[in-house]
C-alpha cells in the first residue's frame, strides 16, 4: 500500500544511563511510504552498496523529471531520494521502479539498507570484491521474510579492506581481510568467517539482532540501543557458521577514493551539494553500471575516464583539488519546514580541506562521519561555524579557515 506521512516525532531522549525504549516502528521513508515535506512528498529509494544499471540510471533521471522536481539526492547511505513529487503520485511510481527491478520486494524495500566500498574491483585495491557480497546478501534478505522486521534505519556495511566504510556506523560490518576471510564485527566484537560464508554470516548477525531485541523489549532500531544484558553477540553467529571469535578485531580505517580515474575502466565523480539533476545523471551513461556513493557521488564503471573533462563541463566534480569536494548541506528551506534558512543557497565552499556541512537546524541531517566543519543556521539570518557566530556575508573567510585549520578531532 502506498502511504504519505506526516514529519516523523522524536521519541523521547533517554536519561542518562537509561536504555532507550522506543515506542513505535522508524518512520523513515521508502519508495511505496512516501514522506511529506514543505516541496511535496519525498521517495528514498534503497540501493544496495548504490548500484544502478544503465537502464535504472535512466529510469530513475525519467521518474525525477516527470514525478518530481528533476533532481536526485545522493543521501549519506548512498541511497536515492526524489523531491516535489506530488500527491497521490506513488501509485505512478512504484510500478515504474518496480518495472525497472528496483523493487524486488515491496516488504523489503526499506530494509535493504547496504553500503559496500563503491571502488571494489575496480581499481586492484581491496582484499575481496564485496559488491558481489552486497549482492548475495540483498538476495537473502529479501528472501527471508523475518528480515523484514529490521527497523529502516539498520545499516549493513561491507569493507573490502581499505577502510573507506567503515566508519559510517554499520551495525554489522564484513571487512575482506583475505581473498578467501573476512570479519564480521558487531557491538565492539568480531568473528572471522569464510569469504563464501560472508553474506550469509551478515544476515545471521542480524537475525541475532532482532531475537535480542525482541528479548530486551525496548523495540530497539540499532545494535547502538540495545540495552546493557542484552547485547547482540556475535559469537550467535559461530553456532549458524563456522566461525572463530577473533580477539581484538580492529576496524580499518582509510579515506574515500577521491574523485577523478578508477582504474584503466572507471571514473568517480561527485555531485554538487548532494543533487543530481537528471541530465547530470544522464551524462554518467554510457557505463556498465553507476554506484551511488556515501560522499555524495557516483562510482562509474565500464567507461572511459577520459570522459572526466565531459562531465566536468556537466557541473560534477572531479577533481580531489574541488572548492566543492567534501561541501554538503541539508534539505533547508524551503523543503524543510524546520530550518532557519535557504542553506544551500547560502552554502559557500571555502578551500578544500575537511568536510563541510551546512544544516538549517540542530538536527544536522545528512552531515558526513568522522571529522568536519559544523556550519549550522542561527536566528536572524547568520550561521554558527563550529559553534562562532558569523555573519552570513563572512562565512567564505570563516569556512576557510575552518576546513584548512589544524584541529583535534570531533
Ligand atoms: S537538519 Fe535540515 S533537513 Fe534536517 S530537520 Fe533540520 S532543517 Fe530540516
Amino acid at each position: 500500500m502506498l502511504a504519505a506521512m506526516p514529519p516523523p516525532v522524536p521519541s523521547p531522549t533517554p536519561a542518562p544511563g537509561a536504555p532507550r525504549v522506543r515506542e513505535r516502528g522508524d518512520a523513515c521513508p521508502g519508495a511505496l511510504r512516501l514522506h511529506s515535506a514543505d516541496d511535496g512528498h519525498l521517495a528514498r529509494l534503497r540501493l544496495p552498496a548504490g548500484r544502478l544499471t544503465a537502464r535504472q540510471v535512466e529510469v530513475l533521471a525519467d521518474a525525477a523529471e516527470a514525478l518530481g522536481d528533476g533532481r536526485i539526492s545522493v543521501t549519506s547511505r548512498g541511497n536515492a531520494e526524489l523531491r516535489g513529487l506530488a500527491d497521490g503520485c506513488g501509485a505512478e511510481l512504484a510500478p515504474l521502479l518496480a518495472e525497472a527491478g528496483l523493487l524486488p520486494s515491496p516488504t523489503h524495500e526499506r530494509v535493504r539498507n547496504i553500503v559496500a566500498s563503491p571502488a571494489s574491483g575496480l581499481d586492484g585495491l581491496g582484499a575481496a570484491d564485496v559488491q558481489l557480497w552486497a549482492r548475495e546478501l540483498d538476495e537473502r534478505l529479501c528472501a527471508a521474510p523475518w528480515a523484514a522486521g529490521l527497523s529502516g534505519r539498520f545499516l549493513f556495511v561491507l569493507d573490502d579492506g581499505r577502510g573507506d566504510v567503515t566508519g559510517l556506523g554499520g551495525d554489522v560490518t564484513l571487512v575482506a581481510v583475505a581473498p578467501d576471510a573476512a570479519h564480521l564485527h558487531m557491538g565492539g566484537r568480531a568473528v572471522r568467517v569464510a569469504a563464501a560464508d560472508a553474506p550469509r554470516a551478515a544476515l545471521a548477525a542480524a537475525r541475532a539482532f532482532l531475537s535480542a531485541a525482541r528479548a530486551a523489549g525496548t523495540g530497539a532500531w540499532r545494535v547502538r540501543e540495545l540495552p546493557e544484558g542484552h547485547q547482540a553477540d556475535v559469537r550467535d553467529v559461530r553456532k549458524a557458521l563456522a566461525a572463530e571469535e577473533v580477539p581484538e578485531a580492529v576496524l580499518p580505517q582509510g579515506p574515500p577514493p577521491a574523485p577523478g580515474p578508477l582504474g584503466p575502466a572507471a571514473l568517480h565523480v561527485l555531485a554538487p551539494l548532494g543533487r543530481l539533476t537528471a541530465g547530470r545523471l544522464r551524462a554518467l551513461l554510457p557505463a556498465d553500471e553507476v554506484r551511488l556513493t556515501p560522499w555524495r557521488g557516483a562510482v562509474v564503471a565500464g567507461t572511459d575516464p577520459a570522459r572526466l573533462p565531459a562531465l566536468e563541463a556537466h557541473g560534477l566534480i572531479t577533481r580531489p583539488d574541488s572548492p566543492w569536494a567534501g561541501v554538503s548541506a541539508c534539505t533547508g528551506r524551503p523543503g524543510c519546514a524546520k530550518s532557519l534558512a535557504d542553506v544551500r543557497a547560502d552554502a559557500v565552499p571555502g578551500r578544500p580541506g575537511l568536510p563541510v556541512h551546512y544544516s538549517g537546524c540542530e538536527r544536522r541531517c545528512g552531515h558526513p562521519h568522522g571529522d568536519w566543519v559544523d556550519v549550522l543556521a542561527a536566528p536572524g539570518g547568520g550561521y554558527l561555524v563550529d559553534g562562532a557566530p558569523v555573519p552570513r556575508t563572512d562565512l567564505a573567510p570563516a569556512v576557510t579557515t575552518a576546513r584548512t585549520a589544524p584541529r583535534t578531532t570531533r
